[in-house]
């Protein structure tokens, strides 16, 4: 039979009463698991503004982890009873802190953050929780062990800070390791490249990691569990009456998170769509029962009448803008540029095109790297080179959304009505995803806008 892959993130991980949930749902699937869990939550962020210290501030250091320890030292003496896995846990816990205080010690005496430090220190709030968890689970009388990346060789492409899984190098390995009658409890968030160094695959990246578990082992559905709602119509922050979404298509869920929905990590479904392994998103807030999924994406989308299912923004956009008279038809310019972008290990999101003028979509964090990396090139057809941060980037995600006419005529009519310019456009680079950006403090409204023209919700008109 084949195994179910299990997550819970660190918002399932707040508090004492969270973990007894969890522990609770854990033991209600009643069968052997694959459990991949994320750190405690606000632990990851800690470990990086501790690294982050630890660069030119020593007793950084000492304080902040003698917090950490305290607070997991409690955990375990609360919540385990028995004494030889109260015993154990420590131990191991102890070696653990014992190394990442090192790492954190290197930084300071280096003063900087070499980014495979970087990676392992920020991959140590997983390896706290996976142990704690496991030995949680095992005083609850559960058949379970740890089994970490490197163990069961989760081989990746070696990139710190944004890794992806090589199958080939891994499918084999995971699916053996896993292959055994115990429940196996896993760090997210971190592969080991081949030379096996730990690799980070980028913040949220414990649901990357579950994926490509399930993919590794064919699972029977990936089960990520959540303390909201799985998708919805749109974010409930920013539009008064929402709906929650039962089905969606792989495409579907990857473009929503492409373009921000902060459900799933946004290449959580690659994994998954060749082999068709479903994944079930649960609120842990409304249900403990495992056949209650929230959210199921998988093959079977439902087609609604008016298409569009969800719009969702992302702040993560910018535009680098080259502009020249002639840069629309002049051989090798894009070329150049993408080639530098590439040696420089920037990711653009988008490239849209005119004749006088190149329009570069990228993440905030590459817009100045990028804005070197293209003066440095010295091209004489460009003339000036823009950069624009202060936007939004809106989609609108639907199946059939290029088939059915006047779809996207109705979304742009509904945001212009309201007054808001939209600085691009982009329909027909996806066959479910319609975009266009906007200035940020035009966002709010124009999601309402589109959400009111497909939810007809007259509170937001
Ligand atoms: N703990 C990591 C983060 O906060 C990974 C994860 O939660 O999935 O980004
Ligand atoms: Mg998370």
């Amino acid at each position: 039979m084949s195994k179910i892959v299990v997550k819970f993130g660190g918002s399932n991980l707040r508090t004492q009463q969270d973990i007894e949930h969890v522990l609770s749902v854990i033991r209600k699937y009643n069968r052997p698991l694959v459990v991949v869990v994320s750190a405690f939550y606000g632990i990851t962020n800690m470990l990086e503004e501790m690294l982050f210290k630890a660069q030119h501030d020593h007793s950084a250091i000492g304080e902040n982890l003698d917090v950490l320890i305290a607070k997991k030292r409690d955990m375990i003496f609360t919540l385990i009873k028995n004494k030889d896995i109260q015993n154990s846990a420590r131990e191991l816990l102890d070696i653990r802190i014992k190394a990442l205080k090192r790492y954190l010690q290197g930084v300071n005496y280096i003063g900087e953050i070499p980014p495979f430090v970087s990676d392992i220190v920020m991959s140590f709030g997983e390896r706290l929780s996976a142990a704690i968890m496991t030995a949680l689970l095992q005083d609850r009388g559960v058949d379970c062990e740890e089994v970490t990346p490197e163990d069961m060789q989760l081989i990746t492409d070696g990139e710190f800070g944004n890794a992806e899984v090589d199958f080939s190098a891994s499918s084999e390995t995971v699916r053996n390791r896993l292959s055994g009658e115990k429940t196996a409890i896993v760090p997210g968030f971190y592969g080991v490249s081949k030379e096996g160094k730990v690799t980070l695959f980028g913040r949220g990246g414990s649901d990357y990691t579950a994926a490509s578990i399930a993919s590794c082992i064919n699972a029977e559905s990936l089960d990520i569990w959540k303390d909201v709602d799985g998708f919805r119509t749109a974010d409930p922050k920013l539009v008064a009456e929402t709906h929650g979404i039962h089905q969606l298509t792989y495409t579907e869920a990857a473009e929503l998170a492409y373009f921000g929905a902060k459900i799933l990590h946004p290449r959580t479904v690659e994994p998954l769509m060749a082999q068709r392994i479903p994944v079930m998103i649960f609120n842990i807030a409304k249900t403990e029962l495992t056949d209650r999924p929230y959210t199921i994406i998988s093959d079977n989308g439902t087609r609604k009448d008016d298409i569009i299912k969800s719009v969702t923004y992302s702040d993560d956009f910018c535009i680098l803008k080259l502009e020249g008279p002639g840069v629309g038809n002049k051989p090798g310019i894009l070329a150049k540029v993408t080639r530098e972008m590439d040696h420089k290990g920037i990711n653009i999101k988008s490239v849209i095109t005119s004749q006088t003028s190149i329009n570069i979509l990228l993440g905030l964090k590459d817009l100045q790297p990028a804005f070197q990396a293209v003066a440095g090139l010295k091209l004489t057809a460009v003339k000036t080179i823009i950069t624009e941060d202060d936007l939004s980037v809106i989609a609108a995600v639907g199946e059939g959304l290029l088939e059915k006419h006047g779809i996207a005529v109705r979304m742009f009519g509904a945001v212009s009505r309201r007054g808001i310019n939209m600085e691009i456009i982009s329909v027909g680079a996806s066959q479910v995803a319609a975009y266009f950006i906007v200035r940020r403090n035009d966002r709010d409204e124009a999601v309402k806008a589109i959400h009111a023209e497909f939810f007809n919700n007259p509170k937001d008109k």
